[in-house]
């Protein structure tokens, strides 16, 4: 055996790859960049080592054959790494810092974005939700390449789908026509778009692709003749009419004609009895003049004309359609655009570097990527309404949302920001009224985390938790929003009911009277004459300090509830005072005027609409509204208040370094928080602050006052009280 025929023999079929592959890159890209995307190939075939596919071959065969489809397309030298590599960091121990350390981080990057791609595809349920996967994918890969990346790795993948079990084939190619075909086309990429479907199709249903492709090829024996006739006619009137053009006759994909038959209930000879042709032209302006020439030479259908080049669809594919009736009765279907459309329409987003790739200072891809999006930004604008467009636009390519994922894979779609509380309640009301944190990817994680695309969240739930008011701070969803300020605005109404129970009460006992005592007619009678339907309204509007409890109790005991209630101005209406914790929530306040604290001698004012705000008996604010006699509340603080209680000093101390130090630790020294420092005056000497802090009541703030007094450099000190 010669040295030549035993080299033959033992090649394996990765090297007659690589040799193909080698040869179209050599075709667009330099010396150095070729070598790099080799040096990534043996690096991959090394991690890869020992895998095989299920085909039999060496696995590295493969990601050689995805970069070979992309090479086909002109893809960038990273890209083409990026492909090479796009299984080992998913498949072997290879991790996304190392390739950054062997290659470059673009590169790594690239397979990190190709790598979670990946993942999702695992992770979803794709049948079900196939809109949202494919909004996902969109608007996780940063960078496009990502995208075209895992599309040609699908298409090689659907190449080779045979070996695979009915079942898991038809599962793929599902999937492929659920999710990757539609993102072909959102990216104009038509021919790797019916590439996936066609694959698809016979994966799915073998026998129906096999009976459709065997009518094709019947069909085009039959119609040889009858294609010619038009071709030939159409030509000769393009020539008479001094216009250039190229005519083709076109022959229908099988996915489109299988579509056709399901859609329209049509038969194979209804889909057949059409005759395709394209119609290329140098530029726009010979396109219509060419359909004036069409519709002269044969009579179109009425309401069969797209006029696509004026008003694109939203992927940028731009054309015209017309049908036409054609000799002996039968229907010609034909497309008249440019050869840059034509190019557009089958490569989309790839069209902008398979063309212009020999200019030496080529923009890279991203810039091309912009370049294609500002492209139909454009065709759209000039064509109008655009509206439909930019809203898909800013979803799958400048993504304004996330999508993530519930623990048993269901995705959930927010906006851009949104947070744990959002999704929580995305998922449902319940779900956000009782979470307390949650998991990300298993990680506890605090409430206001921003979510990322891709990440899995879990709520954690406690049947004590409740909405904070706070949360309204950082969620971003209007759902969430209304959650929350509903069951807020709920739980005031109960508070309010039971304030409002308990204020009616009290004025009832100055009366000797109880309120379950009081016959229930009696009662609605009065509700009647209030207007109210229920027990519950009315005490809702006591505790909101909508009503006085002292006039509705005087009516109760009248005979005549209807009647109207006389209250002299010094009648005491309170005899004793309503107990208050001062953390009731959100009917019972404390003022931010004067800040009291217990122990301290108090005063309520009912403030309609809100309930009661508790102000300190020496506060200014009281002078005010003294005229609202009526208004005013004696309440009491109870005897076993706990908590935290805000308090307001004025300090004036000397002006030197370090001296707001000694009074912060001071204060933290004797288990006080300072809430807020203001400096309110100052010169060389002296300066004067104001320091909220909280105190647990009277004597915890004397003692802090007297610690402070005693420093030297404190000069005097005051509570503020309004
Ligand atoms: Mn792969």
């Amino acid at each position: 055996m010669s040295l030549i025929a035993e080299i033959l023999e033992t090649e394996r079929p990765q090297d007659k790859l690589v040799q193909r592959l080698r040869e179209s890159l050599s075709g667009y890209l330099d010396l150095a960049q070729v070598n790099d995307c080799i040096r990534a190939y043996e690096f991959g075939a090394s991690a890869h080592a020992g895998q095989f596919r299920k085909t039999g071959e060496a696995y590295i065969c493969h990601p050689v054959s995805v970069a070979i489809i992309l090479s086909d397309m002109h893809m960038d030298a990273s890209g083409i790494m990026a492909a090479l590599l796009h299984d080992v960091v998913e498949d072997t121990l290879i991790s996304k810092d190392e390739l950054a350390e062997q290659f470059n981080l673009e590169v790594a990057e690239l397979v990190d974005g190709v790598t979670k791609l990946t993942q999702i595809d695992n992770k979803s349920h794709a049948e079900a939700q196939a809109e949202n996967v494919r909004k996902m994918f969109m608007a996780m890969a940063k960078d496009l390449r990502v995208i075209i990346v895992k599309l040609a790795d699908r298409l090689h993948n659907m190449q080779t789908l045979d070996v695979m079990a009915p079942a898991k084939k038809r599962r793929i190619a599902r999937e492929t026509l659920d999710i990757y075909a539609p993102i072909a086309n959102r990216l104009g990429m038509r021919s790797i778009q019916q590439k996936l479907e066609s694959l698809s199709l016979s994966a799915m249903y073998p026998m129906r692709y096999a009976v459709i492709k065997k009518a094709i090829k019947k069909a085009r024996g039959n119609r040889r003749e009858i294609v010619q006739t038009i071709e030939s006619s159409i030509k000769n009137r393009l020539q008479e009419a001094d216009l250039t053009c190229e005519v083709v006759g076109r022959e229908k994909n099988i996915y489109s004609i299988y579509k056709k038959m399901l859609s329209k209930n049509n038969s194979l000879a209804d889909v057949f009895d059409v005759y395709a042709f394209r119609i290329l032209c140098e530029n726009v302006d010979t396109c219509y003049r060419t359909l004036g020439v069409m519709h002269n030479l044969y009579k179109p259908i009425p309401g069969r004309f797209k006029d696509y080049i004026a008003l694109p669809k939203a992927n940028g594919y731009q054309s015209l359609h017309s049908i036409l009736m054609g000799p002996f009765g039968v229907p010609i279907e034909i497309q008249i655009r440019t050869y840059d459309m034509h190019r557009m329409s089958e490569s989309g987003i790839a069209a902008h570097w398979l063309y212009k790739s020999d200019d030496e200072k080529a923009p890279k891809f991203q810039d091309r990527a912009n370049e294609w999006l500002t492209d139909l930004l454009e065709i759209q604008k000039s064509a109008g309404d655009s509206l439909e467009f930019i809203e898909n636009l800013k979803v799958d390519l400048f993504p304004q949302e996330v999508f993530v994922f519930t623990p048993n894979g269901e995705i959930i779609k927010l906006p851009r920001g949104a947070t744990i509380v959002d999704f929580a309640y995305a998922v449902h009301t319940d779900l956000g009224n009782a979470c307390v944190s949650a998991r990300i990817d298993k990680q506890l994680v605090p409430l206001q985390s921003k979510l990322e695309n891709g990440v899995t969240v879990e709520i954690v739930t406690a049947p004590w938790a409740r909405p904070n008011p706070l949360w309204l701070n950082y969620v971003i969803t209007a759902k969430a929003r209304s959650g929350i300020r509903n069951y807020l605005k709920h739980f005031k109404q109960q508070e309010a009911i039971s304030l409002g129970q308990r204020l009616l009460e009290k004025e009832l006992q100055a009366l000797h009277i109880h309120l379950d005592n009081i016959d229930e007619a009696k009662i609605n009678i009065m509700l009647k004459s209030l207007s109210m339907s229920s027990l519950d309204e009315l005490l809702e509007d006591i505790g909101l300090g909508n009503k006085m409890p002292l006039l509705i109790a005087k009516r109760l005991t009248q005979e005549d509830v209807t009647a109207a209630v006389k209250l002299d101005d010094h009648e005491a209406t309170h005899k004793t005072p309503l107990i208050i914790k001062g953390t009731e929530g959100m009917v019972i306040t404390l003022a931010k005027c004067c800040r009291p604290i217990p122990g301290d001698s108090i005063i309520g004012f009912f403030n309609p609409g809100k309930g009661i705000v508790v102000h300190h008996h020496e506060c200014r604010n009281r002078n005010v509204d003294r005229k609202k006699q009526n208004n005013w509340l004696d309440v009491e603080w109870s005897p076993d208040v706990t908590g935290d209680f805000s308090a307001e000093l004025r300090i004036s101390v000397l002006n030197e370094r370090g001296s707001l130090a000694t009074i912060a630790s001071t204060i933290s020294n004797l288990d006080s928080n300072i809430e807020n420092v203001t400096v309110v005056d100052q010169d060389d000497r002296i300066c004067v602050d104001l320091i909220t802090l909280t105190v647990k009541d009277r004597i915890h703030l004397a003692k802090i006052i007297r610690r402070l007094t005693e420093l030297a450099i404190v000069l005097k000190i005051t509570r503020v009280k309004a």
